[in-house]
């Protein structure tokens, strides 16, 4: 049976081409605030960090009334992708709605989730959005999505796409760039008349997906899907078929559903709604929510293994906690704890102190956003350098192996394979997608991967895709060459300068009298040797390249420059930096995109 009036549809867009902006236009004009009242909170996008790097880390869902049809909007989680959360997000819905830019174009960011969108044969609409830029260039733009979706293997029914051209600061809509209407009604009605509405079987016993799971202080533990089949009640007793086709008892708590961009308890819900449920202590994502008496499961996802951990430590340096941060061990035990509820792919283990913890993750950038949010909401910690897991398997040391899928232009295309070559990635395919840009997929050992990602933007200057997914454990390929990387620290007291290499390796924080002038910069050398060090030097208020190389005694000084040390100083050297503050010199890691 089809649900008439009701629609679930994705929302894909690159950072800052106005989606934010055109759900709360959705949500103003479909009713969903009183005239009177302002749009305070902004829908999506709540955590800065997703902002500030680009990339949408959880998914939100939030839904809007139009013409007595109820249509989810589910956002997606950007390129990056942490234990198949994009996949399992658009397994929800049946549409998608691309938002362009007018001026920029498809950006290579979004490419990964449309082409996941398109393989899963979802209808998309594209929103070509701030048309009412001077510099608007809405027809080449409409071709770039074209030939973008001819490059990621769309079906015919999928390259007949609706375009709807937008101003979401307006709220205003068109189907054609110069004759936009006052309102964004042709949005709506081509969201109604081409996205499909679910069909399913409204009598059969209840089945549902754990698609994501979330966290509330109040009501704990949600598993949020969306309804295969039947209908589920509020503190029905359900069969939660878990991973190893085990069945559960356990008794729903709340039904919710999304109303605008608040969850909102109902005594029911039926297939085809995106629903939160409590109560489901022990509910994980990719297993099934059945119907108590007649469970059948749903087909498991698969959840990728962590692949690298890092060890959590509670900060013990005589500074720490002179911003009021400062973090015991049960504080971090409950946090880490709390986070495993709603991150999938992440482990945490104790560890022989009770001021360590070790997390295991999908990769660096999936532990480097959760150290980010920590440290955002206060926790002050120190983080050992990422190793990959390794197992033994018949007595064969094993490692962590990578496919990657590298989308690069063709004159980057050298310089990316050398780097690779050097880490150990054998080549396993190349096809052409365009003229000028191809895909490159390799067999990578997951050592491979630490830090690459900044060398692979550098090199393709922020335009390369990579993405990358778990491919199983084989034995260990050998060493990679090393790169040393560390910050140089010097102090001075009176006529003695002492000079210390403080290595990446043991990173952490390190504490500087105040008293002493320092210098600090960072070093990079290839082969774990010493050479071809350049080295930004900070001495009291002057900023100092230096460079030396393995044949050099001393660092050689040039272009003194201006700076002071009295307000926090960061030296970037591609991934890592140097932050001084006139009582600390700390090495950290630059969080990456
Ligand atoms: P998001 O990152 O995709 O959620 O993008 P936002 O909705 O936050 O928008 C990014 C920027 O673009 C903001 O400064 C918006 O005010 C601006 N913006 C959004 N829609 C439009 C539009 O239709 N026209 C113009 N000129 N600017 C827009």
């Amino acid at each position: 049976m089809e649900t008439r009036n009701l629609r679930n549809i994705a929302i894909i867009a690159h950072v800052d081409h106005g989606k934010t902006t055109l759900v709360d236009a959705m949500l103003k004009q479909s009713g969903t605030f009183r005239s009177n009242q302002q749009v305070v909170e902004r829908v999506m996008d709540s955590n800065d960090l997703e902002r500030e790097r680009g990339i949408t880390i959880l998914s939100k869902n939030t839904s809007v009334h139009w013409q007595g049809t109820k249509i989810n909007i589910i956002d997606t989680p950007g390129h990056a992708d942490f234990g198949g959360e994009v996949e399992r997000v658009l397994q929800m819905v049946n549409g998608v709605l691309l938002i362009v830019d007018s001026f920029e174009g498809p950006m290579p960011q979004t490419r990964f989730v449309l082409r996941k969108a398109l393989e899963l044969k979802l209808i998309p609409i594209v929103v070509i959005n701030k048309i009412d830029r001077p510099d608007a260039r809405p027809t080449e733009v409409v071709d770039e999505v074209l030939d973008l979706f001819i490059e990621l293997g769309a079906e015919d029914n999928q390259l007949d796409f609706p375009v709807v051209y937008a101003s979401a600061r307006a709220g205003i809509a068109g189907l054609s760039s110069d004759a936009l209407e006052d309102t964004l009604e042709p949005l709506f009605s081509v969201i109604l008349d081409h996205i499909p509405a679910p069909v399913v079987d409204l009598e059969a016993p209840f089945q549902m997906l754990v698609t994501t799971l979330d966290y509330d202080d109040y009501v704990g533990k949600i598993v949020v899907g969306r309804i295969v089949r039947g209908t589920v009640h509020q503190n029905e007793t359900i069969t939660l078929i878990k991973r190893d086709e085990s069945f559960e008892r356990a008794k729903v708590g709340k039904v919710m559903v999304f109303e605008g961009l608040k969850r909102q308890d109902v005594a029911e819900a039926s297939a085809g709604e995106i629903v939160a449920l409590t109560g489901l202590t022990s509910a994980n994502i990719g297993e099934t929510v059945a119907c108590a008496l007649n469970p059948e499961a749903l087909p498991v996802i698969e959840v990728d293994e962590p692949t690298l951990s890092m060890n959590f430590m509670v900060n013990t340096s005589p500074f720490a906690g002179r911003e009021g941060n400062f973090v015991t061990s049960r504080k971090l035990r409950e946090r880490l704890w709390k986070e495993i509820e709603t991150n999938v792919s992440l482990r945490v283990e104790e560890t022989d102190s009770a001021d360590c913890f070790k997390v295991s993750g999908r990769g660096e950038l999936h532990l480097s956003i959760l150290i980010e949010n920590m440290r955002r909401e206060g926790y002050e910690l120190q983080v050992s350098k990422p190793e990959v897991i390794y197992k033994m398997i018949d007595g064969v040391k094993c490692e962590p192996m990578e496919f990657l899928i590298c989308d690069v232009q063709e004159k980057s295309l050298g310089a990316v394979m050398e780097l690779l070559g050097k880490r150990k990635a054998e080549m396993a395919n190349m096809t052409s997608l365009s003229e000028t840009q191809l895909r490159v997929e390799f067999n990578i050992p997951a050592r491979g991967l630490i830090g690459f990602r900044s060398e692979f933007l550098s090199e393709t200057r922020g335009e390369g895709m990579m993405s990358h997914v778990f491919l199983g454990y084989e034995p260990f390929k050998g060493e990679i060459p090393g790169r040393t990387r560390g910050a140089l620290i010097a102090f001075e007291e009176g006529e003695t300068t002492t000079y210390g290499l403080y290595a990446a390796q043991e990173r952490g924080n390190l504490f500087v009298d105040p008293g002493l002038h320092v210098y600090a910069g960072m070093i990079v050398g290839e082969n774990n040797r010493e050479q071809d060090i350049e080295v930004n030097v900070c001495k009291k208020k002057h900023l100092t390249n230096m460079r030396t190389s393995a044949a050099d005694d001393a660092l050689r000084l040039e272009k003194p420059k201006e700076m002071s040390l009295e307000q926090s100083l960061e030296f970037i050297n591609d991934d890592e930096f140097v932050e001084i503050t006139p009582k600390s010199v700390r090495l950290r890691k630059k969080f990456l995109d």
